[in-house]
C-alpha cells in the first residue's frame, strides 16, 4: 500500500462575542466536511483555565469530564470531536494553560532551554505550537482543527492567540482562521444585529489574526445585507460569511455547511482541492443515513436519568451527562426509536415525599443511574434502583450506578443492613464497595489530579451472560474513571451475590476486578450495571451495543 503523505494544514477556530454558542460543534462539523472531502482530520482543544486537566473540576461547574483512551481527563468538547470524526484522540490533542506551563517549567528544570532566560513570550506559545504539531503528527492528520476556548479579547487565551499568530507566520499557506461569532436578535428590536461581531473581528485583528471565514451563529439565517456588513468590517467577501442558524440537531450542521460550500471555501484558503476516495464516500453516505434515521423514528420511548449535577441556580443543566445523552440518541437511531429523556433529581426520591414519587417511575421505558461522586443524592439513587429491580423496569447503571446497584442488592436482598461504599461511609460494617488498594495511598498523599483508575482497560465476559450476548464478544475494552470498586477480595460477597442472582459477568482479565454485574435473566429482563463509562465510546456511526440493548429492552 502507498504510504499516506500528509499535507499538515491547520484551522484555528476562535470565538467572538460570547461563549456557549456552539463553537465546539461548529469546529467538529468543519472537521467532518473535510473528512467528506477526502482528508484525514484530527482535532486539538485548548482550554484557557489553569487546571492542568478537566478532572478536578466539579461537574456542575464544568460539565462532563471526557476521558480519553489513554486516560487523560478532558473537556466535553473532545467528546464531540471523537463522535463527529469517528476517531479516538490522545492526550496530545488537549491542553490547558496549566498543562502548557507545566511542560515549559519542567523543560526548564531539566535544562531543556540550555541556560537561556525562559520568557512568557515566545516560550509559552512555542510550547503550544510544539504540542499542536506533535498531535498532528501522531494522528497523521492532513488537517488539524484547533479550537481555542473562550472568546477573543479575554486575558485568559491571549497566549494561545499569540501561538496561532506565530503559527500563521511560520506556515502562511497552511493555516486558516475561522471566527465563530454570535448575532443577537434582541426582543425589543426584532432585528439581527451585527455590531458585536464587527467588534469581535476588530479585537481579533488586534491580536494580529485575520479571519478567513466567519461563521455567524444566530437563531435565524443571516441575510445578504448583514453578511455584507460583516464582510466589510473584516476584509472578507460576503461569501466568506457563513450563516449558521439554529438547526434541529447538531448532526445536521455538517450537511448545512456543505450547502453553504464551506468545504470548498476552506480548502481554497488552505490551497487544497477536494479529493474523492471510497473511505470518504462511504463515511458521507453512512452519516447521511444516520441523520435521516434520527428524523424518522418508528417508535418513541422516554428514559429517566437519575442525576445529581443539574443545579446552576434556577436552571437545569444536563451538561454533566452529555455523552450519555448522545449515546442514547445513536442507539435510538439505529433501532428506529426516538429516545426522550426526563431528568430526575436523585434527591427528590429521598424521605417520605420521595417514596411516593417512586410510582412515577412506572411510566418510563427504562431507568439510568449514571456516574458521580460523593454522598449527595445517594439515598435517592438507592431507592430508585430498588424500585427498578423489584418492578422489572429496564435498568442501566454506570460507574456510581453500578456501585449503588450492588449496595442496594446487598442491603435488600442479602440482608446486609448497613452495607455501603466506603466513599460515602468510611467505617461501614459491610464495605460492599471499597477503595482500590493503589488509590488509598494516593489519597493519603493528597494526590487527586489525574490519579483515578483512568482510561481503557480490557474486560473478559462470562459465557452465557447477557453482557456477552450484547457485546457479541468475550473480550471488550472500555474507558474508566473511578477510585472505588466492588469489593470481592478476601470476603464472601462475590459468592453471596451470585448465589442470590446478581451475577458478575465481566471482570478484569485476571478475574479480580468486577466490571459488569447483571441480574439473572430469570429474575429481571434487563438489569445491567457497569463499572466503566460505555457512553464515552458511543459514536453516531458506531452506536454502543450496551445502550442499543438497553433502548431495545426499554421499548418493549
Ligand atoms: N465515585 C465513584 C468512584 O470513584 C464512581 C465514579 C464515577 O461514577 N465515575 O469509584
Amino acid at each position: 500500500m502507498k504510504k499516506h503523505k500528509p499535507t499538515r494544514k491547520y484551522i484555528f477556530v476562535l470565538g467572538g462575542v460570547m461563549s456557549g454558542v456552539g463553537k465546539g460543534v461548529t469546529a467538529s462539523s468543519i472537521g467532518k466536511i473535510l473528512q467528506f472531502a477526502g482528508y484525514r482530520v484530527s482535532a486539538v482543544k485548548i482550554d484557557p483555565y489553569v487546571n492542568v486537566d478537566a478532572g478536578t473540576m466539579n461537574p456542575t461547574e464544568h460539565g462532563e469530564t471526557f476521558v480519553l483512551e489513554d486516560g487523560y481527563e478532558t473537556d466535553q468538547d473532545m467528546g464531540n470531536y471523537e463522535r463527529f470524526l469517528n476517531t479516538s484522540l490522545t492526550r496530545e490533542s488537549y491542553m490547558t494553560t496549566g498543562s502548557i506551563y507545566q511542560k515549559v517549567i519542567s523543560k526548564e528544570r531539566s535544562l531543556g532551554y540550555k541556560g537561556k532566560t525562559v520568557s512568557v513570550v515566545p516560550h509559552v506559545p512555542l510550547a503550544v505550537i510544539d504540542q499542536i504539531k506533535r498531535s498532528a503528527k501522531k494522528e497523521d492528520a492532513d488537517v488539524t482543527i484547533v479550537e481555542i476556548g473562550g472568546t477573543v479579547g479575554e486575558y485568559e487565551n491571549i497566549l494561545f492567540l499569540e501561538a496561532a499568530r506565530m503559527m500563521k507566520r511560520q506556515h502562511l499557506h497552511d493555516v486558516a482562521f475561522v471566527l465563530v461569532s454570535y448575532l443577537p436578535i434582541p426582543n425589543t428590536l426584532g432585528e439581527m444585529k451585527t455590531k458585536p461581531t464587527q467588534l469581535a473581528v476588530r479585537t481579533m485583528q488586534e491580536s494580529g489574526i485575520f479571519p478567513d471565514i466567519i461563521v455567524g451563529r444566530s437563531p435565524d439565517p443571516i441575510d445578504l445585507r448583514r453578511k455584507q456588513k460583516i464582510a466589510q468590517s473584516s476584509m472578507l467577501y460576503e461569501s466568506d460569511v457563513i450563516s449558521a442558524p439554529n438547526l434541529e440537531s447538531i448532526y445536521d450542521i455538517p450537511g448545512h455547511f456543505l450547502q453553504e460550500n464551506l468545504d470548498v471555501k476552506l480548502l481554497k484558503k488552505l490551497h487544497l482541492k477536494k479529493r474523492t476516495n471510497t473511505v470518504a464516500q462511504t463515511d458521507k453516505r453512512r452519516w447521511n443515513t444516520f441523520v435521516k434515521k434520527t428524523k424518522n423514528p418508528k417508535q418513541y420511548i422516554t428514559i429517566a436519568i437519575i442525576g445529581k449535577y443539574f443545579g446552576t441556580g434556577d436552571f437545569i443543566l444536563s451538561d454533566a451527562y452529555v455523552s450519555v445523552i448522545e449515546a442514547l440518541k445513536f442507539s435510538g437511531a439505529e433501532a428506529g426509536i426516538k429516545v426522550n429523556i426526563d431528568w430526575l433529581q436523585a434527591q427528590d426520591f429521598e424521605g417520605t415525599a420521595g417514596k411516593s414519587k417512586l410510582k412515577e417511575l412506572k411510566k418510563y421505558g427504562g431507568v439510568i443511574v449514571p456516574g458521580g461522586f460523593g454522598t449527595s443524592g445517594i439515598d435517592g439513587k438507592l431507592a430508585v434502583i430498588e424500585y427498578a429491580r423489584t418492578n422489572k423496569i429496564p435498568f442501566l447503571g454506570i460507574c456510581l450506578g453500578m456501585q449503588m446497584a450492588s449496595v442496594e442488592f446487598a442491603r435488600n436482598v442479602l440482608g446486609l443492613k448497613n452495607a455501603h461504599s466506603t466513599e460515602m461511609c468510611v467505617d461501614t460494617e459491610h464495605p460492599i464497595i471499597d477503595i482500590l488498594p493503589e488509590q488509598k495511598e494516593k489519597l493519603r498523599k493528597g494526590d487527586y489530579g489525574g490519579s483515578m483508575r483512568l482510561g481503557s482497560y480490557t474486560a473478559q465476559l462470562k459465557k452465557g451472560s447477557l453482557a456477552r450476548k450484547i457485546y457479541k464478544s468475550d473480550s471488550i475494552s472500555e474507558r474508566h474513571r473511578h477510585r472505588y470498586e466492588l469489593n470481592t477480595i478476601g470476603n464472601e460477597y462475590r459468592d453471596l451475590f451470585e448465589k442470590n442472582g446478581l451475577l458478575i459477568t465481566g471482570t478484569s482479565p485476571d478475574g479480580v476486578l468486577p466490571e459488569i454485574i447483571e441480574l439473572d435473566q430469570k429474575l429481571h429482563p434487563f438489569f445491567v450495571a457497569v463499572q466503566f463509562h460505555p457512553e464515552l465510546q458511543a459514536r453516531p456511526l458506531n452506536p454502543h451495543p450496551l445502550f442499543t440493548a438497553f433502548v431495545k429492552s426499554a421499548s418493549k
